[in-house]
């Protein structure tokens, strides 16, 4: 058994693609949503583990909650302050260990969606939440030069110091400037969800030497998608994130590659 846990966790649309993951791997496993309250991600972390569950993904509000009760962190999770994969270590399978996901799962949209590798690229990341932070971290990880324009000063220059030495925060009034010296652009803000409409930046900034991630995957195709396409921009959706953050979750829990067609169709019917 493998468990989400979260509050609110019921939109969550982990046990679909972990389901059809094990379904697809020949695994006799099955993935749950377990509503855990504010407060009380310690004591379902220690639960879950006395009661065998193989793995854990962890959402808001507990990402940083359930780290007194791991007995590791991996240095990506340790770096963002942010769990959303527990799992068994390997080398001592009574320990349990705290990594992050996301940063990994963007990097592998990115090449799979787009063909982009990311060392090199100029990116300006919209948002400093807690996917932006992750997202940062890994392009800068991978050999990115990101800036990070978001409505809070503080929070970007947090975000933006994950990013490496090369990083920085787009000032108020210099994100035309920011989106001209780039060739990707990350919406990691909710604006363009649904119940958020919109766009998070003005799409004529954008042109065809861009490409556009947006981390949005409820809907597939936002309004700031849709606008950087008819300007001629490469364009992918949050569905490559979602998918390939939980690919690398379930190869942490079975050890096995993760059977990332099966995952993909299920993630993209339950959104559809
Ligand atoms: P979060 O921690 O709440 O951060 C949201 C960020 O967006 C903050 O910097 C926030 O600024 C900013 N923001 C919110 N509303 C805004 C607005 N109207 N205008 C400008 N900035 C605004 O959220 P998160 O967990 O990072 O998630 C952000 C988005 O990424 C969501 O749409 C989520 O669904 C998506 N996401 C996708 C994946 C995936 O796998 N595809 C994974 C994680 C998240 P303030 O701090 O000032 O409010």
């Amino acid at each position: 058994m493998a468990a989400v846990i979260g509050d609110p966790v019921s939109h969550s649309l982990s046990p679909v693609i972990h389901n059809a993951a094990f379904e697809a791997a020949g695994l006799d496993w099955v993935f749950v949503a377990l509503p855990v309250a504010t407060g009380d991600a310690p004591v379902a972390v220690s639960g879950a583990r006395a009661l065998g569950v193989e793995g854990l993904s962890v959402t808001m509000p507990h990402k940083a909650a359930v780290i007194p009760a791991l007995d590791g962190l991996s240095s990506v999770a340790a770096e963002l302050g942010a769990v959303n994969c527990i799992h068994r270590d390997p080398g001592d399978r009574g320990r349990w260990l705290g990594h992050n996901t996301d940063g990994e799962g963007f990097l592998a949209g990115l090449r799979s969606d787009l063909a982009l590798e990311p060392a090199g690229l100029h990116v300006v990341v919209l948002g400093a939440g807690g996917a932006a932070r992750a997202v940062v971290r890994a392009l800068g990880a991978a050999g990115a030069r990101v800036t990070v324009a978001a409505r809070r000063p503080d929070a970007a220059a947090g975000a933006a110091a994950l990013g490496g030495p090369a990083a920085g925060v787009v000032p108020a009034d210099g994100l035309a400037a920011a989106v001209a010296g780039a060739s990707l652009v990350v919406n990691a803000t909710p604006v363009g969800m649904a119940g958020h409409p919109g766009v998070p930046m003005d799409p004529a900034l954008l042109g065809p030497g861009h490409a556009v991630v947006d981390l949005v995957y409820h809907p597939l195709d936002t309004e700031l998608l849709g606008a950087a396409r008819a300007r001629g921009a490469a364009t992918s959706n949050g569905l490559s994130m979602l998918v390939h953050q939980a690919a690398a979750a379930f190869t942490r829990w079975t050890g096995d590659a993760a059977p990332l067609p099966a995952m993909e169709r299920a993630a993209r019917s339950a959104v559809g």
